[in-house]
């Protein structure tokens, strides 16, 4: 099986509910959406469509969703899944994350790209941010596998953190990949923190960032020490104290985490039209906090939904995503109708567009849009009854709920469909899985040589 090229024809994708996720949260039963090439021509009941497209190719998804491909706002590709645990987000960050940035290879950080794109397109997800290393070779995968990305470099230009990624690297990569795949890759300005760059890496960050009409993107207010470092070393919060480094000036910010945030802070979050990506499993798992979500939506900030990386998830899956942000939603309000299953689902998708940017391209099924499109399976029993509309509606309920990303039958990125029935259309899944597993056998192996070797300095000092 080849993945179906775009090129201009017409395809009418036919389902017995679709979600355009457009104001008023609609949902068209015995619906289609018309793609032409790689863009939306039509949304609306099928039999309407039919009559306005008798020559598309018609494809059936049955008693199934169709609705817009999930937008990941920050995630990692890596290899370290399930060798980084049961540690708080500082010491993990010294003692296993580190460590391995030191002795990563390029053809080890292109190899977790492959593999953790084709994770993300099987589960739905048609956009990643994705902050990694040696990212060339992160192109070169979502090239061919076909998914849509923003690509961060993890930038580190400080003393103690130059074995990152350099902003010569950040630059070279902007050259060579920004708008390129036909538009799918975007590449971004990238800082591992703040206070891995020194002020004038900062400044050069955001000059980067204006040069190429780019985005910036970063960590912050992750652990509560965090702040209280912050506040220590410069007396101001973090979120200041990147107003002051001039990193909320570019036209395009966004920030993962924020989960320790004063009111001043997320005024200035507003102020500066700046996206948040609220990653629940991973605040959760790292112990970090639960971010105030309701405040920084009240307050007008786009909140966007990530998995993090497969270190701190341990999966990029973001149908999952959706239920642990409405549980723990729930849990910090303690009240069980905290973060509406529409909004969660607005958060993952046309929000998120909009944390990026992208809102004008991606996020909701409208005409003119780009044709990124999943089906997701209602003949399952985890999504019985399947009741799509009327007074009983509990599909956006079982969305949120339910369903996991392996429940998705199709994911079409730009018009072109690269998984059907959780086969990888547009790669050789089981040769990224070898690859994976040989390439994580070799860096946790350096790492620990790594970490040996700094243990004898230290015993003959
Ligand atoms: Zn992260």
């Amino acid at each position: 099986m080849t993945a179906t090229p775009a090129g201009n024809r017409r395809t009418l994708l036919c389902a017995d509910a679709v979600l355009p996720m457009t104001p008023g949260d609609p949902v068209i039963t015995d619906g289609a959406v018309l793609v032409s090439g790689d863009t939306i021509e039509a949304v609306g009941p099928r039999s309407q469509l039919e009559q306005q497209a008798p020559d598309a190719e018609g494809r059936e998804y049955g008693r199934a969703v169709l609705m817009p491909g999930l937008i990941n706002t920050h995630s990692h590709s890596g290899l370290l899944r399930g060798t980084a645990e049961e540690l708080p987000v500082w010491e993990w960050l010294q003692q296993y994350i580190d460590p391995m940035h030191r002795v990563l290879r390029p053809d080890e950080a292109e190899t977790a790209s492959w593999l953790c794109y084709a994770e993300s397109l099987l589960a739905g997800t048609t956009t990643s941010v994705d902050m990694w290393r040696y990212m060339a070779g992160s192109a070169r995968a979502a090239e061919q596998l076909g998914n849509r990305v923003v690509m961060v470099p993890y930038v580190g230009e400080a003393e103690g953190h130059d074995y990152f990624d350099t902003l010569d690297d950040n630059e070279r990569l902007l050259d060579q990949w920004h708008g390129g795949a036909g538009g799918r890759v975007q590449v971004w300005v990238g800082l591992e923190h703040q206070s891995y760059a020194t002020p004038a890496a900062c400044r050069r960050a955001v000059a980067l960032s204006h040069h190429f009409q780019t985005g910036l993107h970063t960590h912050s207010n992750e652990a509560e020490i965090e702040r209280a470092e912050s506040l220590r070393l410069h007396g101001i919060s973090p979120i200041r104290a990147l107003e002051k480094l001039g990193l909320l000036s570019p036209e395009r910010v966004l920030l993962a985490h924020c989960v320790w945030l004063d009111d001043d802070e997320i005024r200035a979050l507003a102020d500066y039209n700046v996206g948040v990506a609220h990653n629940p499993c991973s605040n959760m798992k790292l112990a970090s906090g639960s971010a105030p979500v309701e405040a920084m939506i009240e307050a007008g900030i786009a909140v966007g939904i990530g998995t993090d990386g497969e270190k701190e998830n341990n999966n990029l899956d973001m149908f999952e995503e959706m239920k642990f942000a409405s549980l723990l939603a729930k849990l910090r309000n303690m009240d069980a109708s905290a973060w509406r299953s529409w909004d969660v689902l607005r958060a993952a998708t046309i929000e998120g567009a909009r944390a990026l940017g992208m809102a004008h391209q991606i996020g909701s099924l409208e005409p003119g849009k780009q044709a990124d499109i999943i089906a997701v399976k209602a003949d399952t029993p985890r999504m019985t009854p399947f009741i799509p509309s009327g007074p009983l509606q509990n599909l956006h309920y079982n969305l949120v709920h339910s369903t996991l990303g392996g429940d998705v039958a199709m994911t079409m990125v730009a018009g072109r469909i690269v998984t059907e029935n959780q086969v990888l259309l547009s790669g050789d899944l089981p040769a990224y899985i070898d690859e994976a597993n040989a390439a994580a056998v070799r860096l946790l192996t350096r790492r620990d040589d790594w970490l040996a070797s700094q243990k004898e300095v230290t015993s003959l000092a």
